[in-house]
């Protein structure tokens, strides 16, 4: 049986973008497919008064049940409420939706926002899907996230070799034709934890690390100026800290050469129209990381509780971070 988002206490985008634009500071959206993370992910919500979009791409509805997720975003709702926050604003969003059934069941499901990636179809198809998308969830006062330009990387089922940036005399066509909510946009970010090839990068001569290239801000600036005020989604934005790493890899992991997108280039762009920002890989690093080093630190314990507490509380500890020095979206409730 059909559920709305309303009834869960979950809310849409849209004026959450618009304070966000307006006030130039960024929506964190963050993955999950486990308990501790979305209970990390309300705790460091609440404690920074922060709205929050918890998102689940096509594979964490396949690894959690489709059904459980939507019941724990109702949690999420709940907990927030218990822990001290009586208007929770959260959105339970897809990512990556990659055909409309998919998108039909969500919102069917009690999502309050989708996002259509027909970004690896020809132009005028990416329109006719998204705009199939935006009737239906519109009807149900759900908004929709589309995609012009492709990102390099891989997460989960979608991969690519190569990014195209968006073109910016695209978007106005684009966006008017297929009324989507909000539009992620390329402009040099990438999924996963290797964003970038040894080979695109530049290694500092002081510590010997990559610094990847720069995000392209030219384009980002000509898609704002063809589209005044209209919300910007980047994905792919995670940091991949390198205290993170080097725990990671002190304890028998092997990440060498991770890179991701420095902060100071998503601080500047969460004061764009840039107003949500995906963050994933993080949170699996925090969590694994500190994985890590509990259980070579602890060998004769076994108890899950045990190593998935200190693993919340890294990611809880990341989750802040990224609020309150990155995104700016902390005392905004
Ligand atoms: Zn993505």
């Amino acid at each position: 049986m059909a559920v709305s988002y309303k009834e869960l206490g979950l809310v849409n985008t849209k004026e959450m973008f618009a304070k966000a634009v307006k006030g130039g500071y960024a929506i964190p959206a963050f993955n999950f497919n486990t308990m501790e993370q979305m209970q990390a992910i309300v705790m460091a919500a609440v404690e920074t008064k922060s709205p929050v979009i918890m998102q689940v791409s096509k594979g964490a509805r396949n690894y959690a049940n489709a059904t459980i997720l939507r019941y724990m975003a109702q949690g999420a709702v709940e907990y927030a409420k218990e822990l001290g926050c009586p208007n929770p604003q959260i959105v339970l969003h897809l990512d990556h939706g990659d055909s409309f059934e998919l998108c039909k069941d969500c919102i069917d499901m009690g999502f309050s926002s989708v996002m259509i990636d027909g970004s690896s179809l020809p132009y005028e198809d990416n329109i006719a899907l998204t705009k199939k998308v935006v009737d239906y969830a519109h009807q149900h006062d759900v908004t929709v996230e589309a995609e012009l330009g492709v990102l390099a990387g891989v997460e989960d089922e979608v991969a690519s070799e190569v990014s195209h940036y968006t073109k910016p005399e695209e978007v106005i066509d684009f966006a008017t034709r297929t009324g989507c909510d909000s539009l992620a946009i390329s402009i040099g970010t990438s999924h996963g934890a290797y964003k970038f090839k040894p080979e695109q990068c530049t290694r500092d001569p002081k510590t010997g690390k990559l610094v990847p290239p720069p995000l392209a801000f030219d384009v980002l600036h000509e898609i704002e100026k063809k589209l005044p005020g209209f919300p910007i989604v980047l994905h792919g934005s995670s940091s991949v800290p390198q205290d993170e790493v080097d725990t990671f890899n002190a304890y028998c992991g092997k990440l060498p050469d991770a890179v991701g997108i420095p902060e100071e280039q998503l601080r500047e762009a969460s004061k764009s129209a840039v107003c949500k920002i995906n963050i994933d890989s993080d949170s699996r690093l925090a969590m694994t990381a500190a994985i890590r080093k509990y259980l070579a630190e602890n060998p004769s314990h076994f108890d899950p509780r045990q190593y998935l507490k200190p693993a919340r509380e890294n990611m809880k500890k990341m989750y802040i971070h990224k609020i309150v020095n990155v995104l700016g979206s902390n005392d905004k409730l």
